[in-house]
């Protein structure tokens, strides 16, 4: 990574107060968008995943003046339940949720989707990184108000096929097509629901992704913009969402891609670095 993103100011969250889930470094996509959103005046939540992450998570929750830093393994229920029990008795109520997890088997990331999907690999992957969102929308859906707002994360894996991010793919398909059934449910009661599809971001979860380095290139020089996706942009879409800005949105699954997922065949000659 470069210089630090910085994050235009103003008070489009004032008032507002979220729960982040998905912080594991400063690089995390979660981080970015936590950072816009304080940047305009919203009170924060974090969750992390383990004691190793709490040492890394704290200082940057810290930062933002976060009034709440709780463990959460989405994949067990008890722990799920704390961590909203703690929501609930700090603040009894929540306008927005950010969630941004993914976690499969480094070995289904390289190769045959077919050969290297096994059962076990395809129910984690898809508990992780499809059904905690589900899961968290529920539970944050009972401290909401009309107007609430929540958010996930996805990836163009998920409508297209992409080298070596086989059943990672089909668990965004499920997480996109969840938050459109969630957007359903909610709806009637003013919640808005939205996935936020990012091109590829150097993260601690793109360096699982076999081949990577294609990915970010071949992304950068066939896309409209010829260029990487920016963080920033990923958080402006989130802060767009997440505030009244959103308005009448929902259901959507938003690209930030810099155009990629337009592209059916790259120009002559854009591959050529
Ligand atoms: P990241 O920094 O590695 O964040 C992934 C987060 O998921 C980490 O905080 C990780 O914690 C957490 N997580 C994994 N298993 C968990 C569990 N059982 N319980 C609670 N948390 C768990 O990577 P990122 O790229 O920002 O990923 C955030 C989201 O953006 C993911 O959904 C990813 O698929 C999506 N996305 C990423 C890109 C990209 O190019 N980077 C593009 C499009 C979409 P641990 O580190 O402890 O596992």
């Amino acid at each position: 990574m470069g210089a630090e993103p910085t994050f235009p100011k103003g008070d489009l969250m004032k008032g507002k107060r979220g729960l982040i889930m998905g912080v594991a470094n400063k690089n995390s996509i979660a981080w970015h968008i936590a950072r816009q959103l304080h940047a305009q005046g919203a009170t924060l939540a974090f969750t992390y995943a383990g004691e190793a992450l709490e040492r890394r998570v704290r200082p940057l929750a810290e930062s933002v003046e976060a009034e709440l830093l709780v463990e959460c393994d989405v994949t067990d229920d008890a722990s799920m339940d704390a961590a909203f029990a703690s929501v609930k008795d700090k603040w009894g109520e929540l306008d927005f949720l950010v969630h941004a997890i993914a976690f499969t088997d480094k070995s289904a990331l390289e190769g045959s989707f077919v050969a290297n999907t096994t059962r076990q690999i395809f129910k984690d992957t898809m508990d992780v990184s499809a059904y905690s969102f589900v899961d968290a929308a529920r539970r944050a859906s009972e401290l909401m108000n009309p107007g609430g707002s929540m958010i996930t994360l996805t990836y163009l894996g998920s409508e297209r096929t992409v080298p070596n991010y086989n059943v990672m793919g089909v668990a965004k398909a499920a997480l996109e097509a969840s938050t459109r059934y969630i957007a359903r449910d909610l709806g009637p009661r003013g919640i808005r629901v939205n996935a936020v599809s990012a091109g590829p971001i150097k993260t601690l979860a793109a360096a699982g992704i076999s081949s990577g380095k294609h990915m970010f290139s071949f992304n950068r020089l066939a896309s409209p913009l010829r260029d990487d996706t920016d963080p920033r942009g990923v958080a402006g879409a989130a802060l767009y969402l997440l505030s009244d800005l959103g308005l009448s949105c929902t259901g959507e699954t938003h690209h930030v891609d810099a155009g990629f997922h337009i592209v059916g065949m790259p120009d002559e000659g854009a591959l050529k670095e």
